[in-house]
């Protein structure tokens, strides 16, 4: 296969935000080439896979090669063990991202972008301090390929947003630390997903189960940086498995952070652009970022082929991105960040009154904004916030 040495755009990594962002850069009439340094997108999975309905259908067909499960309904469960059932959040799905993820490459390659796998990004180029290309890895030989853009989607990690000049750095507290189990052996409800609350359970976080059969699941945990120096995240994680799952077998282990903070300051500079968790465009609350990084995806490949039509590159036109970004989802980030804050520092029996408030609700008539409204009651801004972002918000949480 054949790589020019120059192209409009380079995409460097190919998750959902990296295979998104190519693939409307590429169909709005930009070169692209996507840069992917391990030997295939979405492998190692470090995910619980979980989405809404809502949030994919804009850019992917549904395909069941690609979903293990469907989710209609949400439990939440307090402390003191008191469970809520939430029916009216839509329909979710727990992925098989092996899957997904090539499925997003497939659809950027379709539209005309290019991928090379196990090429990994060693640094910019910048000729007089301008971002001219990216050298790479690639067969054991180093490659240099020359742009008029950037985009940087290399995961949560990012060091190619450091090797810009941005400041991608997140205090403690907002980096939740994760351990996840796929467990074989469980008796579980396919259409459920499961929520544990309370700081005997995952401080400043929560457990999750995503079923993947109705004998599978994803089961982890991720609590906040700052609250796990005394107890790490895999010990809360087995206290959980061996209460709930005694019997179970771990078919694979992943550890994993979770940016829980408001989108970077700056996500654009003159030839570059940083979407995805690598611009911490991720849902503070539930630490869901796939949708996320799509959607930022789509806005930054556009607005890049439109840089590339118009032959402007600098950050003053590229801030499209951010403005549109900001309209869409970057505000109500904003405001979820405030209230993941109210969330650390809920007691248990602030959560034990909260599920018991959402059980009185019909379940059919129970949904994310009952819950979070009630969750910042006493709190009149955060109300006001919370109930205008839910307005403005053109997607489902997660
Ligand atoms: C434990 C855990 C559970 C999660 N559960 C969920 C969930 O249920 N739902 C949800 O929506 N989100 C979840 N997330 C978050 C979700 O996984 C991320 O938000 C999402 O993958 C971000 O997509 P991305 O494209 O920005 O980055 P990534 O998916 O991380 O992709 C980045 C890509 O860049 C590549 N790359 C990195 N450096 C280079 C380089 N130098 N050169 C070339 N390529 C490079 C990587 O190999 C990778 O393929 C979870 C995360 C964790 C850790």
């Amino acid at each position: 296969m054949m790589v020019k040495d120059r192209y409009d755009i380079v995409v460097i990594g190919a998750g959902p935000a990296g295979s998104v962002a190519a693939r409307y850069a590429a169909e709005n009439g930009a070169s692209v080439l996507m840069l992917e340094r391990d030997r295939e997108s979405g492998i190692p999975v470090r995910c619980a896979e979980g989405v809404s309905h809502n949030g994919i259908a804009p850019f992917i067909d549904i395909d069941k090669r690609w979903i293990a499960s469907q989710i209609d309904i949400a439990k939440l469960t307090s402390p003191n063990g008191e469970s809520a059932l939430m029916h009216n959040n839509g329909v979710g799905y727990v992925l098989e991202r092996r899957i997904f993820d090539t499925a997003l490459c497939e659809l950027a390659a379709k539209h005309g972008a290019r991928l090379i796998t196990k090429a990994n990004a060693l640094d910019l180029i910048k000729e007089n301090n301008k971002i001219t290309g990216v050298k790479y890895r690639y067969m054991g030989k180093t490659c240099e390929v020359k742009c008029n853009i950037v985009i940087a989607a290399d995961g949560t990690e990012s060091r190619v947003g450091r090797w810009a000049g941005i400041n991608t750095t997140v205090a403690l507290r907002d980096i939740d630390t994760c351990v996840q189990y796929t467990l074989a052996g469980l008796d579980i409800k396919r259409d459920t997903c499961e929520f544990y609350f309370g700081n005997e359970v995952s401080p400043g976080g929560y457990v999750w189960i995503f079923p993947k059969s109705d004998s599978t699941a994803n089961v982890g945990i991720g609590i906040a940086g700052h609250l796990s120096h005394e107890k790490g995240p895999k010990e809360y994680l087995d206290e959980f498995v061996a209460r709930r799952f005694p019997d179970a077998t771990i078919t694979y282990t992943m550890y994993g952070g979770v940016p829980t903070a408001a989108t970077l300051k700056e996500i654009v500079k003159d030839n570059f652009m940083i979407v995805g968790d690598a611009a911490r465009q991720v849902n503070p609350i539930t630490g869901g970022g796939i949708v996320q990084g799509m959607i930022a995806g789509s806005i930054a490949g556009k607005v890049a082929a439109e840089a590339v039509k118009k032959g402007t590159f600098d950050a003053k036109f590229l801030k499209k991105y951010r403005k549109e970004w900001d309209k869409t989802l970057g505000n109500t980030q904003k405001v979820m960040h405030n209230m993941k804050e109210k969330f650390l520092f809920m007691t248990d029996e602030r959560f034990n009154n909260l599920v018991s408030f959402c059980k009185k609700i019909p379940s059919d008539k129970f949904s994310l904004k009952s819950l979070f409204t009630e969750a910042v009651k006493g709190d009149p801004k955060l109300m006001l916030d919370v109930a205008k972002s839910f307005v403005v918000s053109k997607i489902k949480l997660k």
